[in-house]
């Protein structure tokens, strides 16, 4: 099967993550996004025997790398395939699972009530971890080098960079920082801004002379590459250079849209502005992963996740407590064991 275009990535109904449960049946915990947060997070709540849904779109940007270098406990593994196996592990604890994008949420009563296009959902506690979505640089064609030799972040892949020829594409301190950044790796960076003008700061710019950064203005219009690696890039009509790796550093967009309806706080970045427990300014509702301040790397996502999780589970047995909802299931407990007890009828 071809791969998706990067900005419109499809994904089939897959009768295995189909809505597997009624909808509107209240939940302990809903974990909006499947992804690396999420599914660490159904993990924990699974284990904890929370009654868990996750719903997700399907779209985690671990899809997009084919060979994960930096996940603890795995030399070489795809994003698909780690994500994969959380899901299988979910399932395993009893996790539940819904294909499908929330389109509004809600708070009432301390309940969650949440709609996608067909269905509405609620739950006691609201785990949203629906990632971000790094702007691809405006190149034709560009696409199909995205994990392979085209990059968005330097922490993941600035080690497979090595004495290799690279650009950045980026007009602003970012794009600077990265290029600096990548000479711990390579003599040959090069920075293109793509027909922007650069806006890096006054220090910044003298970083560029001072380091001897070549960088070129012209709109970049053909990138040549075989399978995904790149080999070249072109300006204009006929200037070409060496490229074999290529950063990008247009930008984020944060899929914060469902927290803005929630009235919870974000950072001027429009990351979800969360506590040690990941807790967020509005109560009963955490975030985790990328769409926080967490630096956006997989093992981060999948840690945030647990610790929302540990956070929920705590939250949830002190509110047990609270009610008496607890003692009721004590009290069931005992009344089984005593019948349990009786002697059998002669
Ligand atoms: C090309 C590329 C290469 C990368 N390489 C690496 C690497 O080598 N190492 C590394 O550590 N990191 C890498 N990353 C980053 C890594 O993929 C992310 O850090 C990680 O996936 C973030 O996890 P997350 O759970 O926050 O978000 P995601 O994994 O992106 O998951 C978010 C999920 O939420 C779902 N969602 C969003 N909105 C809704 C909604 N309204 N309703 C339902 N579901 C919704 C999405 O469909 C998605 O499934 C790479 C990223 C890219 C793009």
């Amino acid at each position: 099967m071809t791969k998706p275009a990067y900005s419109e990535i499809p994904q089939p109904m897959d009768a295995d993550t189909a809505v597997t449960a009624p909808p509107n049946k209240q939940r302990e915990v809903i974990v909006i996004g499947g992804g690396m947060a999420g599914l660490s997070a159904s993990i924990y709540l699974g284990r904890a025997l929370r009654d868990v849904l996750v719903i997700d779109a399907g779209e985690s940007l671990a899809r997009w790398e084919p060979d994960v270098q930096n996940y603890f406990g795995f030399a070489h593994i795809s994003g698909e395939e780690l994500i994969k196996r959380g899901h299988e592990q979910a399932k395993h604890y009893g996790v539940e699972f819904a294909k499908d994008e929330i389109i509004e949420a809600h708070s009432e009563d301390g309940v969650f009530r949440l709609k996608s296009k067909e269905h509405t959902y609620s739950a006691r506690r609201l785990l949203l971890a629906t990632g971000v979505y790094h702007l691809p640089p405006r190149i034709p064609e560009v696409d199909a080098c995205i994990g392979h030799s085209m990059f968005f972040c330097k922490d993941c892949d600035g080690y497979r960079v090595q004495d290799r020829q690279v650009l950045i594409v980026g007009t602003n301190d970012v794009a600077v920082e990265y290029a600096l950044g990548i000479l711990l790796y390579t003599a040959s960076v090069t920075i293109a801004t793509n027909g922007g003008t650069p806006n890096w700061s006054p220090q910044h710019d003298a970083w560029v002379k001072e380091y001897k950064v070549p960088v070129y203005l012209e709109p970049i219009t053909a990138v040549e590459h075989e399978k995904g690696c790149m080999n070249c890039i072109q300006f204009g009509a006929d200037k070409r250079i060496t490229v074999d790796f290529l950063f990008t550093t247009r930008g984020d967009v944060f899929h914060n849209k469902l927290a803005r309806s929630l009235g919870a706080e974000l950072d001027e970045e429009g990351q979800l502005v969360v506590d040690h427990c990941q807790r967020t300014s509005v109560p009963g509702f955490y975030a985790a992963g990328c769409v926080t301040p967490a630096n956006c790397q997989m093992i981060i996502a999948a840690g945030n996740g647990a610790t929302a999780a540990q956070a929920i589970n705590r939250d949830l047995f002190e509110e047990s407590l609270a009610t008496h909802s607890l003692r009721r299931h004590r009290e069931k407990q005992l009344r089984t064991e005593q019948t349990d007890l009786q002697p059998a009828p002669r």
